[in-house]
């Protein structure tokens, strides 16, 4: 049987585009629809553009250092409108990249909503194709929670457009963007409060960078308040004002929700066809990304998997090369290194204390905390941490985490160690750089202490 398409792939965000690329270099005949931006999240609303306000962010600290080196720099002041738009200038030529790319690559690109109409089906702009496989990339979609004013409140997808900087504040959420954005306002000189409902925030990460993490970020000046939750939202004239399950009351400009993310579901049109959703209403997908529809895929974030961008990317190509490379690869989701862009910087690669100590027993956890050479001249009290978890018994290296400047920078080589499997030796055998903080990742000789599960 002749199809319009050998893969139709919906959503061009990053899982989605790489597929739609690697597939057409196979030689398929491939067309992607989108109905937003393209690049998706990461590009539009997420990776991207939050990196760039990351960066403008820390300019205040790095000016308060300066004084401490000799310079003389006058109070600086943030004109918001011009970082805010040179940000969308960049994501906007990001976007005709990607629009070329796809061109380049042969994909044809189909502005609008496509939904599925049957198994090999799919509907968009009032046409409708046969497509031999589908791909459904369409990734997921900001979560608010349900209480009442819910909607002053904003999420992701806007804070990257605010019209006016607000003087204050309130971030709710305990997780990446929760933590990035609380980081990122206060940085650019917004009073920030941090709402996180249980008592530590960034659950399933190591509990000592997590609770490092706490206590520099509040150093930096956000004012975190754990076991803190909003029950209401109400407006008092231009002001919001967000009363706490406890009953107390914060007089606040904006409110972030950053309370996690749902997969983007609505009108796909999953009722004409088989595919099954898991228990967290995801799209549930085999190490194949088959859903239980034959011909149906999914991959990325609407599978509720590893919800990173350069995981998506290495699904679409495994799932091209399968499909159309004749090749049998495997996703490893192993030693998957992660960054979160707070201030400071963590950044973390393998298994946490808590699950080290689970898998292997008996663990070595060497770490080092100290001040960054950068604020010996200054008042900066702020200090870095790095930390290894080390198999007693087999001596490998199962995990690496970092607290502090660029942690991104170092520990994505650290993953590259863990992922060949290096032992503390290898690590110990390495010269460092000095001088430097990663220098420390070879250099700490004597284990912290040794913990063994009980
Ligand atoms: P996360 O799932 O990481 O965090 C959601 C947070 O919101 C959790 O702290 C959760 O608390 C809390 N929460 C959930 N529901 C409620 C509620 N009803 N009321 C109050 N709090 C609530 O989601 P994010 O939105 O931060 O990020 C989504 C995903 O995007 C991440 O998992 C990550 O994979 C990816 N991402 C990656 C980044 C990076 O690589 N640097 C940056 C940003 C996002 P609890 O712990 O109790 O569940």
């Amino acid at each position: 049987m002749s199809y319009d398409y050998d893969l139709f792939v919906i959503g061009a965000g990053s899982g989605g585009v790489r597929a739609a690329r690697m597939a057409s270099s196979y030689g398929a005949k491939v067309a992607i629809a989108e109905e937003r931006y393209l690049g998706g999240t990461c590009v539009n609303v997420g990776c991207v553009p939050k990196k760039l306000f990351s960066y403008a962010a820390h300019v205040s600290s790095e000016v308060h250092n300066a004084a401490s080196l000799g310079w003389n720099i006058e109070k600086p002041t943030l004109h918001w409108p011009t970082l805010r738009d040179n940000k969308t200038r960049e994501i906007e030529r990001l976007n005709g990249v990607y629009q070329n790319i796809l061109g380049n690559a042969e994909v044809e690109i189909i502005r609008g909503h496509a939904k599925l109409v049957g198994p090999n089906q799919v509907a968009i702009n009032g046409k409708q194709y046969s497509c031999k496989h589908i791909l459904l990339a369409v990734g997921g979609w900001p979560y608010l929670p349900d209480i009442p004013g819910a909607e002053l409140g904003i999420s992701s997808n806007e804070i990257f457009y605010l019209d006016k900087l607000p003087e204050k504040a309130v971030v709710v959420g305990g997780g990446y963007i929760a933590c990035e954005f609380a980081s990122i306002l206060n940085g650019l000189g917004v009073a920030t409060t941090q709402l996180y409902r249980r008592d530590l925030f960034l659950r399933g990460f190591d509990t000592e960078i997590r609770e490092i993490l706490a206590e520099e970020m509040r150093r930096e000046g956000v004012d975190i308040r754990f076991n803190s939750n909003p029950a209401r939202i109400d407006k008092q004239g231009d002001q919001l004002q967000v009363t706490l399950e406890s009953g107390e009351i914060l007089d606040t400009e904006l409110v972030l929700f950053a309370t996690g993310r749902k997969p983007l579901l609505e009108g796909l049109g999953l009722d004409t066809v088989d595919v099954a959703l898991n228990d967290k209403g995801y799209i549930a997908v085999n190490e194949q990304f088959e859903t239980t529809q034959p011909g149906i895929y999914a991959l990325g974030d609407v599978t509720g998997g590893i919800e990173l961008t350069p995981v998506a990317l290495a699904e679409g190509m495994t799932l091209a090369a399968n499909l159309f490379n004749g090749e049998q690869r495997r996703m490893d989701y192993e030693h998957i290194a992660t960054a979160i862009f707070s201030h400071p910087n963590v950044a973390t690669v393998g298994l946490s204390e808590e699950e080290a100590l689970a898998r292997y027993g008996k663990v070595d956890v060497y770490t080092s905390r100290f001040r960054h050479l950068k604020h010996t001249l200054g008042d900066h009290q702020g200090k870095v941490f790095l930390k290894l978890l080390v198999d007693h018994a087999s001596q490998k290296v199962v995990g690496a985490h970092m607290l502090g400047d660029e942690a991104a920078e170092v520990i994505q080589g650290m993953a590259i160690a863990l992922k060949m499997g290096a032992t503390k030796a290898d690590f110990d055998a390495t010269v460092g750089i000095h001088p430097s903080v990663a220098e420390e990742f070879v250099t700490m000789r004597s284990a912290t202490r040794t913990r063994e599960s009980a």
